[in-house]
Parts: C-alpha cells; structure tokens; sequence
C-alpha cells in the first residue's frame, strides 16, 4: 500500500530538520513561508534566526517590520517577510495569539495558501488533509501516471482528491512529511531515483516509461528580461539610498538611485541625472554586471559609483555613513554590493 510504504521509508530515510520536531503550529508555520522558493539548506539558518529572535507570534507581531525584513535579508521575495508580519500582527490581534486549528479557517490567514494551510494543519493539528506542494504534485502524478498539465486548477483538484483517500488509514502528519520527502529526494524532477524508491513496483509512470514526460506544465513561464543601472553616489564616505515604495518585490527596502532601460548603456541616463540634479561629478567607476535570476524575470543589473562633490539633493532619499547603512534592510544585491564597495 502506497501509504504505509513511503511512511516506512520516510520513518527510515529523513532528514533531521527542525520543524519535524515540534507540533508548534508557529513554528511550522514559520518553516513554511521560510521554504516557499527556497531550498532546505539556505532556509534553514533562517529558520533558526527567527525562532531564536521571535520565540512566539506575539514576539514576531510586536517586532517593526524593517527588524523583521532584515532578518529576511538575503532570502528575496521580500512580500513573503511582509506578509509574515502582517500574519503574526492578525494571530495576534484577532486570535489571541493562538494559531486557527483547522485547514479552512488557515487559508482566511494573509499569505497562507491550501498548501501551506493543508501543512499546519495535518503537522500541527494531525488533520487529515493533503499537503501538495510541488513535490508531491510531482510524486502523485508519476505514480498514478497522470498525463495532464499539473498548472490546470482541475488536475490540482484531482490530485488533492486521490491524495485525500491514498492517505485514508494512516497518519496524516507522517504521511504529508513522506510524500513531500520523497518528492525532495528521490523522485526528483531530474536524475530522479527510481532504483531506491519505496514504490518501485506499484509505480505507473516507472512501469510504462513515462517518468521524464511527468509533470508538465500547458504554459510555458514567459521570462522578462530587465535592464537596472544603479548609480550608487559616494561623496565623503555617505552614500545616497532611498527607501522604495510599497508595491514592488522590494518595497520598504533601501537601494541606490535606479534607472530601468533598454539596455545597460548608461552614459546617457548618468548625464541627465548630473543635468537635472545639479551633481558635480569627480569620478565615474562601472563595476561588472550582476545577473539576478527570479521566478518569472532575468535582471542584469549595473553598479556605477559616481563619486561626488558635496551631497546634492536628489529625490525620495538621504545621504547615510556606511556603518549607518548596516541597519537598513536591503536586498541581497545591495547587501553585496556594498561588501564590494567596503573592500574597494
Ligand atoms: S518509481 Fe520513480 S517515478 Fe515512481 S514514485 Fe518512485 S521515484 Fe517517482
């Protein structure tokens, strides 16, 4: 039986991760919104900062959310860490401090969707419900051989529903943690393991060969491609940032003055920006292109530093020590950037 055996194996086969130990729904909560798009290794110092910093929601509600966004530093989809917040302030607020306990009344929370809703539920509340996140997509449509687009709402639904009677009997906890651990580290998107699989035998898609054809998607992800120069403005040993607004991937962060184009010639841009700001200019210093890689965008983006005279008024920002700039959150590239420019 499908169930039984992968929980056999798991039982046998885990790996030691800290969530697995505990029923604390924060906790598994926190681990949750921590590993969406992140893998296992990088979340999991992350993991063990927050639950050190942030002990209870209620810590976590009462923290501002620049504290909770620099925790965050490095891990990207920042919308993540402020929806994190903004969760903690509602559990908080409206619940008392106490987490829902049931997968209906998770998915009202902000930020919390039917996977991440089906994980607390079935790890902390022991509820029967799936938890399908993309690795038991993956798991379920090649072991029942499921030939359809896995991006479809009603292939979802589908698997939800044939999740739901295969986990009949069992221990929803265990059985959730199996899937999604075999899903993780056997049965892979590539060189996935077939020879070590608990299921082998029963096993559709390995029986007629279909293993590499499943999952697949109807749509293909459009990529956009973007250009960024930043113009990092250096004078005296402050440099210019400003914090960005609300509705962008890096909203609340601070960064230097950006310019988007078509592509990454930026003489032109740079000499409008000293027209119109009245900046007098000592030197210009490009440094190499970084690539920044994201779900559904390529950015390449530039740093020029334009060393300055005096610190002219340019919009939206302020002029900050570098030792200042250390307790604002920034993203990653920032974050890097500035290690390079510290070292210059
Ligand atoms: S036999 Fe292969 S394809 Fe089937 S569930 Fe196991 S690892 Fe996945």
């Amino acid at each position: 039986m499908f169930a039984k055996k992968i929980i056999s194996w798991y039982l046998t086969n885990k790996r030691d991760l800290p969530w697995r130990n505990t029923d604390n729904p924060y906790y598994i909560w926190l681990s949750e919104i921590i590993l969406q798009q992140t893998r296992v290794q990088q979340g999991l110092p992350y993991y063990e900062k927050f639950v050190e910093n942030f002990s209870t929601v209620e810590a976590l509600a009462a923290a501002d959310e620049g504290e909770i966004l620099r925790y965050w530093q490095g891990l990207g989809y920042y919308s993540r860490g402020r929806n994190l917040h903004k969760t903690a302030k509602l559990i908080s607020e409206n619940y008392g401090g106490r987490f829902p306990d049931n997968f209906k009344e998770l998915q009202k929370l902000k930020g919390v969707g039917k996977y991440t809703a089906a994980a607390v539920a079935s790890f902390a509340f022991n509820e029967r419900v799936p938890a399908i996140d993309g690795n038991a997509l993956r798991v379920i449509t090649r072991f029942l051989e499921i030939f359809e687009p896995i991006d479809h709402p009603t292939v979802q639904k589908k698997v939800f529903d044939l999740s739901l009677e295969l986990m009949h009997g069992v221990n929803p906890a265990l059985y959730n943690q199996a899937v999604m651990e075999l899903g993780a580290t056997i049965c892979t998107p590539k060189r996935t393991q077939c020879d070590s699989c608990p299921v082998r035998l029963e096993c559709k898609s390995y029986a007629n060969k279909t293993v590499d054809k499943i999952p697949f998607k109807a749509k293909k992800t459009k990529i956009r491609h973007r250009f960024l120069q930043y113009f990092v403005f250096e004078s005296a040993g402050e440099v210019w940032l400003k914090k960005r607004g609300e509705s962008d991937i890096w909203a609340n962060m601070f960064d230097f003055y950006l310019v988007e184009g078509e592509n990454l010639a930026f003489t032109e841009n740079l000499e409008n920006c000293v027209r119109e700001f009245g900046i007098e200019v000592v030197n210009i210093t490009p440094y190499p292109t970084v690539n920044h890689i994201l779900t559904h965008q390529k950015q390449q983006i530039a740093f020029i530093k334009v060393t300055c005279i005096g610190k002219p008024k340019l919009p939206g920002g302020e002029w900050y020590k570098l030792d200042k700039i250390e307790d604002l959150p920034k993203p990653k590239i920032i974050v890097d950037f500035l290690e390079i420019l510290k070292n210059d």
